[in-house]
């Protein structure tokens, strides 16, 4: 029922999201794919919409240990080292936007309002910067952010 124009609108919003943040296109189809082994915790609705999702990874290089991320109108955060060390949007953020956008299409039938996540376009500022200065890595000796 419908699946194909589920299909489409979930592309196009790739290609939204891809403008947001920074990201190619092909990293975000890559990251799709990978929002499939995700656990859904828990969804979080109400006036005839998504506004927010717990998910559970596996990490991939441990099999005991797993990544739990929050995504949601008001901010997200992952418990994984990306995301706590580096202050990065990790992937599985990314995959929870997804997965989000995924569920809003098929249960009500339009796409999630990332003009109201206001804490993406910090992020996506952020990849931006650190396009231009590649040296990132330095930037988590002095213990996080000034604020
Ligand atoms: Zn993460």
């Amino acid at each position: 029922m419908g699946d194909k124009d589920g299909d489409t609108r979930l592309k196009e919003f790739l290609v939204i999201l891809s403008r947001r943040i920074g990201y190619r296109l092909s990293r975000l189809i890559d990251i799709a794919e990978y929002a499939g082994e995700a656990e859904v915790i828990e969804v979080k609705e109400g006036d005839g919409k998504i506004y927010g999702i717990r998910l559970r990874f596996k990490s991939e290089t441990r099999d005991d240990v797993f990544h739990y991320a929050l995504v949601g109108r008001y901010g997200a955060k992952c418990t994984c080292e990306a995301n706590t060390l580096g202050n990065e949007l990790c992937k599985h953020i990314v995959a929870g936007l997804i997965i989000m956008e995924a569920i809003s299409l098929g249960k009500y039938g339009k796409d999630i309002d990332i003009d109201e996540m206001k804490w993406l376009e910090s992020h996506g500022d952020a990849q931006r910067r650190g396009v231009q200065n590649p040296g990132t890595s330095s930037n988590i000796s002095d213990g996080g952010p000034p604020h």
